[in-house]
C-alpha cells in the first residue's frame, strides 16, 4: 500500500498488524528518513549510497544482489519533494513477501536503513509513544465536550447539552422543589456524561483522560466515574468551556507528560519491588524472552536507548542474544539471522498483547540490562 499523498498520523500506522509480519530471510527493507528540510533529499541519497558500499562488502552477492534490487524498487518513493506538514517518511518493502508501504508523517525522525527478517519497528514505536493521545473532557452543569488531542490537533468527538428549567418558567413551583429537580437534571446529565466517556475510553489508547470546566461540575462527575475511568484521570483542571485548541494542547500537553514520566516512574518502583520480593517479575534480555515466549508479560519497560545484539533462527524462532551468532541454530540447525534483540523483544509483546511502556531514564534500568517485566503472575 503506497500512501495516497496525504500525511499519516504516526498513530494511523497499524503497528499491530505491521508486528505480525516476518520474513524467513533477512531481506526485509526498512527505512526511516527525515525530510523536512532542503539538504536532506541529497543527504538521504548520500546515506543509501553509503550502506549500500558496506552492505556489499559484508552480504553474500546474492543477498547484496537482492538487497538492491529491493532499493532500487522503493527509490521512487524516497525521491519526492515533501508534501505540505511531511517532516519523516517511512518505508517498509520486502521483494519475498511482495510487500511495499510507504507513510508520510508530520514528525521529524533519525535517518535509519535496517534490513531484517521483519519490519523494524522500534523508533516508530518510540516515536508514538512520545505523542501518545488523550482525552479532555469539558464539563459544566449543562454542556459537556469530549475532545481527543493527538499529534498537535484537537478532535471534537461528542457533545451533549441539558435545558435547565427556568425558575420563571415553573411558576408556583416551591424552591426546594425546584432545587430537587434541578440536581436531578444535573445528575442525568452528567450520568450521561460518563457512558460517553466509556465508549470515547474503550477505542483508543489513550495517555489518560483530564476533566475541565469552570464550576462544580467537574468535581462532581469524577466522583460519579467507575473505579476503571477514575484510574485514566490525570488531572481535574478549572478552564473555560470555550478554552481554544491551542491553549488546550499547550496545557494539556504539559501536564500529561508529567503524569506520563510519573507512572514510569511507578512502574519502574514496581518492577524494583517484584524483583526484590522475587516474584511476578522478569529482568535482563533473556529472562524476559522466556516471560514473552510464555505470553507471562503484563507490562514490557524498555529503557530509551538500550541496545542488544542477538541472533533469531525464523524457522524454529530461537532467539538469543550475543554479538556472534553460531553457524547455525543449535536448535533445528537452520541458518541464522542478526536481529536487534531489543526489536525483537519488542514485537513479541507487541503480538502476545503485553502492554509496552518507554522508560525515559532511570538508573535503576540501567543496572538491570535496560529491559524488565512486570508479570501477569
Ligand atoms: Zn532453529
Amino acid at each position: 500500500m503506497i500512501d495516497d499523498g496525504s500525511l499519516t498520523l504516526l498513530w494511523d500506522i497499524d503497528v499491530r498488524r505491521l508486528s505480525d509480519i516476518y520474513d524467513t530471510r533477512d531481506t526485509f527493507l526498512t527505512l526511516y528518513l527525515p525530510v523536512g528540510s532542503s539538504s536532506d533529499a541529497r543527504r538521504n541519497d548520500t546515506f543509501i549510497e553509503k550502506r549500500l558500499r558496506t552492505m556489499r562488502k559484508v552480504l553474500g552477492k546474492e543477498m547484496y544482489e537482492e538487497v538492491r534490487s529491493n532499493i532500487e524498487r522503493v527509490r521512487d518513493l524516497i525521491g519526492p519533494d515533501p508534501i505540505e506538514g511531511e517532516k519523516g517518511r517511512i518505508i517498509f518493502s520486502s521483494l519475498s513477501m511482495d510487500l511495499l508501504e510507504r507513510y508520510r508523517v508530520p514528525v521529524s525522525i533519525d535517518r535509519k536503513l535496517v534490513l531484517d527478517t521483519s519490519p523494524y519497528l522500534l523508533p516508530l514505536a518510540i516515536l508514538r509513544d512520545d505523542i501518545l493521545p488523550y482525552g479532555v473532557v469539558m464539563v459544566d452543569s449543562r454542556s459537556s465536550k469530549l475532545v481527543l488531542v493527538r499529534s498537535g490537533t484537537c478532535e471534537s468527538i461528542d457533545s451533549s447539552s441539558i435545558d435547565l428549567m427556568n425558575k420563571h418558567k415553573m411558576g408556583g413551583m416551591s424552591q426546594r422543589r425546584f432545587q430537587r429537580l434541578r440536581e436531578g437534571a444535573i445528575g442525568n446529565f452528567l450520568k450521561g456524561v460518563t457512558d460517553d466517556m466509556e465508549s470515547f475510553t474503550s477505542q483508543d489508547r489513550l495517555r489518560g483522560i483530564i476533566i475541565a470546566g469552570p464550576g462544580e461540575a467537574k468535581k462532581q462527575l469524577f466522583d460519579m466515574l467507575p473505579p476503571h475511568l477514575k484510574d485514566m484521570v490525570i488531572s481535574v483542571m478549572d478552564w473555560d468551556m470555550d478554552m481554544p485548541c491551542g491553549e488546550i494542547i499547550e496545557s494539556g500537553e504539559e501536564i500529561s507528560k508529567a503524569h506520563e514520566m510519573e507512572w514510569g516512574k511507578e512502574l519502574v518502583d514496581e518492577l524494583r519491588s517484584d524483583i526484590l520480593r522475587g516474584e511476578s517479575a522478569a529482568f535482563g534480555p533473556a529472562d524476559v524472552r522466556k516471560a514473552l515466549e510464555k505470553g507471562k508479560v503484563r507490562d514490557l519497560l524498555i529503557l530509551k536507548g538500550t541496545k542488544v545484539p542477538g541472533w533469531l533462527c525464523e524457522s524454529c524462532q530461537n532467539l538469543k542474544k550475543g554479538k556472534s551468532p553460531p553457524s547455525k541454530c543449535p536448535r533445528c540447525g537452520s541458518p541464522l539471522t542478526q536481529v536487534d534483540f531489543i526489536e525483537e523483544l519488542y514485537e513479541l509483546a507487541q503480538r502476545t498483547g503485553a502492554h509496552i511502556d518507554f522508560i525515559d531514564s532511570s538508573p535503576f534500568m540501567e543496572s538491570i540490562g535496560g529491559i524488565g517485566a512486570i508479570l501477569r503472575y
